[in-house]
Parts: C-alpha cells; structure tokens; sequence
C-alpha cells in the first residue's frame, strides 16, 4: 500500500455528540468515513449533513451490541469492497448508579455497549487490517475508568471503562505492530452525554482521536491519551 492511498475509516455511534464530529474531521482530513449509527434513518441524516465536495460519507446501520448486526455490516462492507483501515469504537452509554443501586441490567447493558462492543468490532475489523499491513484503532475511554486514579466514576461506567483500556492493551497485544490500537479520554465534552455545561467543545474532543486515527508508522501503540499525550490508564 502506497502512504498516498485513500484509507477508510468506520466510527460507531457516530450519528451524534463525539462520533459525529469526529466523523466530520476525518473526512476533512481526505479519509472515506463509515458511519455507522445503530438507527439506519438517524445514520443517514448525519451523514447527510457531512457530506460535500471531497467529504466521501456512506452510512451504515450497526448496533454493537448485536453480534449480528456487526457480522451484516462487515458483510455488506465487504460485498461494497469497502475495507475498514481505521476503527474508531465511540458508541458509549454513561450509567449514572452508585454501585450500591446499580441493578443487573443497567450494568449488563453498560457492559454490552462500552466493553462487549469493541470486542465485536475488533473481531470483525481488526485481523484484516494485519493481513493488510495497515491499522489503526480507538478505543473512547475515559479518565473516570483510570484505575491509577481509583476509578472516579458512577460504577458501571467506570468499571466498563477500565476494562475498555484493558482491552486495548490486549488487542494492541494480539495484532500485528501496523495496526496501531490506543485508548482516548476526549475530555469533559459538551454532548448529549457531557451535558451543556461541559467544559470542552466537541471539536476539540474529537481532536485527540482523530489524531490518534490518522498517526504516522512511527506513531505510538497501546496507549491511554488526552489533549494529544499520554496519561496513565
Ligand atoms: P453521546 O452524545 O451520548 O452519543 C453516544 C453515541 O453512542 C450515540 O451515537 C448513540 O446512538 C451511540 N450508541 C449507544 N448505544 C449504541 C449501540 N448499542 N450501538 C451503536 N451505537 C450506540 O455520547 P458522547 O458524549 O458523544 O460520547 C462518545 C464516547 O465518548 C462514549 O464512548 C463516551 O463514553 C466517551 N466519553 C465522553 C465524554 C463526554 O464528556 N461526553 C467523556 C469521556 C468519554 P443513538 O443516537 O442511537 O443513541
């Protein structure tokens, strides 16, 4: 592969808050964005809203907690002879118990979304990159799973965190030294999950990871980042 080459790049969740706009980046940065969005009409309204001259924006419908759904998406890329290049695991939910009240499926559910989801993609997406010689994967975590800061967060979604980070050291691990695998904390971010009063815009939330979705080979790997550095997980 030539470094010119158009690479692709899927982002879950990506019909709003972080995922949207970081959509919105890559495909200002001349990559072809997937996005995917587990409500197809909602998918494809905001890539709608993205696309325009040289923004390449196809919409596809994936909700990553469904292994079939992922497996369908993976397939109809395939068929379209779309390879995923870049995979960016934004999907989240933010339970806000106290360990003390958080019931099963609330954390179940927590589990499946921020943790079992990137397992699925992964699985999906990430042995090809190796195969192809190019990689790059990031993970939406989150300094409220930082296990070196106790784990400030609500339970499950610090606890759901924390085993996001651990699951990018794995895969990190597991692939091949071209697939570049990290973890980010996009800050406070003013989303529909940050809440308004958020210190950080979207732009700048979707930094960091759009930065870690395009690194150079001599990029970093196995990484937890913010604000563009390195953080202890
Ligand atoms: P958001 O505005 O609440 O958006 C969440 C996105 O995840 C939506 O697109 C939602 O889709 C999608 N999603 C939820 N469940 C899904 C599923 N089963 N399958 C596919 N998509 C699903 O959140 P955000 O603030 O942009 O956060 C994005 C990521 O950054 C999350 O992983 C979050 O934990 C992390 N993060 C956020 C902050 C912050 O301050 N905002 C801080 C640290 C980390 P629907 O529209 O269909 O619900």
């Amino acid at each position: 592969m030539s470094q010119q080459q158009t690479r692709t790049a899927l982002v879950t969740g990506g019909n709003r808050g972080i995922g949207f706009e970081t959509c919105r980046q890559l495909a200002g940065a001349g990559l072809d964005v997937v996005l995917a969005a587990r409500d197809a009409a909602r998918g494809r309204a905001a890539a709608q809203k993205l696309r325009g001259p040289g923004h390449r924006v196809r919409a596809e419908e994936l909700d990553i907690t469904s292994a079939k759904s992922v497996q369908e998406c993976a397939e109809r890329l395939a068929e379209a002879g779309i390879q995923i290049d870049v995979l960016v695991n934004n999907a989240g939910v933010y339970p806000t118990d106290g360990f003390f009240s958080l019931d099963e499926d609330t954390f179940s559910h927590a589990l499946d979304v921020n943790l079992m989801g990137a397992f699925r993609t992964c699985q999906a997406f990430v042995p090809a990159m190796g195969r192809r010689g190019y990689g790059r994967v990031v993970n939406l975590s989150s300094g409220l799973g930082a296990v070196t800061d106790n784990i400030p967060s609500p339970a499950a979604y610090g606890i759901t965190k924390a085993a996001l980070n651990a699951l990018t050291l794995v895969v990190s691990a597991a692939s091949a030294p071209s697939v570049k695998v990290n973890a980010v904390c996009p800050g406070w971010v003013r989303t529909d999950m940050g809440g308004s009063g958020a210190p950080t815009s979207v732009e700048k939330g979707a930094d960091t990871v759009t930065w870690l979705a395009t690194l150079p080979d001599s990029g970093p790997d196995g990484g937890f980042f913010r604000n563009r550095r390195r953080i202890a997980w």
